[in-house]
């Protein structure tokens, strides 16, 4: 029995519900999830296609793909440029569906990424194994969550990025949207048009993280082993640029020759045009450019 100089220590609602809701980011729940999309993914081949999945699943793709690249990487973790409240919302959504965890989670990841890039305590260096690089950091990760948080300091949170990143809310969302694309269009139209486009966007975030520290051409004899990728930097609409990246982390933009295609500087650019978009760091200060360019 407990009295008003003696605090309970039962758990209340609030922490239960607290402890359920951290249940979703338990290596073996993120294990079985990205597992689920995987399968569903697969389970798409047994149903028939038919075109009209192709412009829903090309828009998923692409926004998924612009969250990570333009949003959480090089909006958020790298701050090299500022955007309008609406655009901020539209991308935090989309990387919500995508299941990239919380905003300043991956943000600090990211950072402590760039601070030890293949050096021990990388998060996802090949060095430590290609399936670690690929995707067991992600079920690993959750012992260095403290110390992602304090990597991601200084990112500005707001109240719709801290729900729109709970784990719990991205499951929510992603069965409201598959249940949606079900009574439209039946299970194909749900397998198809978003677990084909999320899985693919999630493969593409992992093949950065590990081809582009394996092959590829460098333009920057940069002390990591980071890479640059043609055909990955289409694929993710300029990340896989990752050499220049890693060179200039702080730039908007990671395509620096002419066929170094990088959608996502190009979007960039165009919000800046529109007023959407300001602070934008094209190039760097001429101390630090010129250091760079007699290092590559
Ligand atoms: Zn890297
Ligand atoms: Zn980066």
């Amino acid at each position: 029995m407990t009295t008003n100089d003696t605090p309970s220590t039962q758990p209340t609602h609030r922490s239960r519900f607290r402890q359920f809701r951290d249940l979703f980011n338990k290596g073996p729940v993120i294990l079985g999830y990205i597992v689920a999309f995987h399968v569903l993914a697969v389970l798409a081949f047994t149903q028939p296609f038919h075109w009209h999945y192709l412009p829903v699943m090309a828009l998923f793709y692409v926004w998924m793909g612009l969250s990570t690249g333009l949003y959480l990487h090089r909006y958020l973790a790298h701050r090299s440029f500022e955007m309008a409240m609406p655009l901020q919302f539209l991308f935090a959504f989309g990387s919500a569906l995508t299941f990239m965890r919380s905003p300043f989670w991956w943000a600090g990841q990211h950072r402590v990424h760039h601070q030890k890039s293949d050096q021990p305590g990388d998060v996802h260096s090949p060095r430590d194994g290609f399936w670690h690089a690929y995707v067991g950091w992600v079920l690993k990760s959750g012992d260095r969550t403290m110390e992602f948080v304090r990597a991601g300091h200084g990112i500005k949170q707001t109240r719709f990025t801290r729900v729109l990143g709970a784990s719990d809310v991205q499951i929510l969302l992603n069965t409201a949207l598959c249940s949606g694309l079900y009574a439209l269009w039946g299970p194909g139209g749900a397998l198809w048009c978003l677990y084909v486009p999320l899985v693919l966007s999630l493969n593409m975030t992992w093949c950065v993280n590990t081809f582009c520290h394996i092959v590829g051409y460098r333009n920057f004899d940069t002390p990591d082993n980071s890479r640059n990728s043609f055909l990955l930097g289409i694929l993710t609409f300029g990340e896989g640029f990752h050499n220049n990246h890693h060179a200039k982390p702080q730039l908007a933009r990671a395509g620096m020759r002419w066929f170094e295609f990088d959608f996502i500087a190009w979007l960039i650019g165009g919000f800046e045009r529109l007023g959407w978009a300001w602070d934008v760091r094209w190039s760097l200060p001429t101390r630090e450019q010129s250091a760079l360019d007699q290092a590559g």
